[in-house]
């Protein structure tokens, strides 16, 4: 068997242009999907995956590992920057697909099979309408709890929000009370039974980041996330010593060696390894196994498409340190016309079944696909009172 082309398809939704990967074999009707999104950098990936291809158009598809390692070594640049590793991402997970329709299982059951009976979705405020997770100011709290409520009401038991505002390096106590107020709110709304996440989007310096986190303790965060920039893995560990709530940081690193130094530093209770940029399925495995070792709790980010979802809940199945997966579920009114998934969600808990179909259960509409063709994503920046840069 071999690996005769890989296809990209880019399917516009609004925010994030997803990237849908195709790696088709010589085998009729034997292909996989993966998914390779990375938010601004469309075309960077695009042609990150036309790279990749000449290593491994020809190759046997079921050598996932061996074609894993030539993805990450063989072009000399190892593949542990976000624009490689995504493509790389995107491969593997295809790979993995193919793995299970070959066997006829999904790929949970290649894996050592099911180690739970459901997995625990979490949503953003609002959904994914990215103008309420984005753009709820972080003055106005009545909003965060108005919209804390509809989480609960759709059946969610967890939700995260971005209730800590930009910051610039240092400020008074202005934005401190404001995250601290929107919290609050949310927390009054919903009770103690509902798991509230922040996420600070990395924004704040180290000595604003350890404030927030301070002032949110006594309202029993599920986990606060990248308080600050993950690139001083110190300086999230400062956090992590300074307070009881989990601090959660992850989505931007890429590879084992990354992940590592998180665990070394005991710089986090939860990582949240993207699957489509960390190295696919195969490496978040690996990671979840180093996670293991430390009891540290695994919750990969996943604010992409279909694909990604899909993939994040097989290996959700076959890993114990998994706790709950992020999802998006309002960001497109057309998503179920693209994508056709296996899993099944109780709208009560939003609790997800396995998927029951081979590989990780999914079919595109490549049709469906072309009515949404690329368009350069929203720009969301952000600039402090006085002009200069900020964090997004
Ligand atoms: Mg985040």
């Amino acid at each position: 068997m071999k690996i005769t082309s890989i296809e990209t398809f880019v399917c516009n939704a609004r925010m994030r242009n997803w990237i849908f990967v195709k790696v088709v074999t010589d085998q009729p009707g034997l292909w996989g999907w993966g998914e390779a999104t990375l938010e601004w950098h469309t075309r960077s990936v695009i042609g990150a995956i036309e790279d990749i291809s000449e290593l491994i158009v020809g190759e046997d598809p079921t050598r996932i590992e061996y074609i894993w390692q030539m993805m990450y070594r063989q072009h000399f640049w190892h593949g542990n920057n976000v624009v490689r590793g995504t493509a790389m991402s995107g491969i593997d997970i295809a790979l993995w697909d193919i793995a299970g329709k070959i066997h006829n299982v999904p790929c949970h059951q290649l894996w050592g099979g099911r180690v739970r009976d459901y997995i625990r979705l979490y949503c953003h405020l609002g959904g994914g309408k990215m103008e309420d997770f984005y753009q709820t100011q972080a003055d106005d709290a009545n909003r965060f709890a108005e919209l804390a409520l509809s989480a609960v009401e759709e059946g969610f038991t967890a939700f995260k929000s971005m209730a800590v505002p930009g910051t610039m390096p240092l400020e008074g106590l202005r934005p401190v009370k404001y995250a601290e107020a929107c919290v609050k709110a949310m927390r009054e709304a919903v009770g103690d039974d509902i798991d509230i996440m922040v996420d600070c989007h990395a924004r704040p310096s180290p000595a604003m980041g350890l404030q927030f986190a301070k002032a949110l303790e006594p309202y029993g965060l599920y986990f606060f996330e990248e308080p600050c920039w993950p690139e001083v893995m110190d300086d999230i560990a400062q956090i992590q010593r300074s307070v009881k709530t989990p601090i959660a940081t992850g989505e931007r690193l890429v590879g084992i060696h990354a992940f590592r130094e998180v665990f070394e530093k005991r710089a986090a209770s939860v990582i949240q390894p993207d699957i489509t940029h960390c190295g696919g399925l195969s490496e978040v495995r690996r990671i979840a196994a180093m996670a293991e070792a430390y009891r540290v709790s695994v919750a990969p980010h996943n604010p992409q498409g279909p694909v990604s979802t899909a993939a994040s809940i097989e290996f959700g199945f076959s890993s114990t340190s998994y706790v709950i997966c992020e999802n998006v579920h309002n960001d497109v009114p057309w998503r179920s016309d693209v994508v056709t998934e296996s899993y099944s969600v109780e709208k009560k808990g939003r609790k997800v079944g396995p998927n029951v179909k081979p590989g990780i259960g999914i079919e595109i509409n490549e049709k469906e696909v072309k009515k949404h063709p690329f368009q350069q994503e929203v720009l969301q920046r952000i600039f402090y009172e006085d002009g200069s840069v900020g964090d997004w």
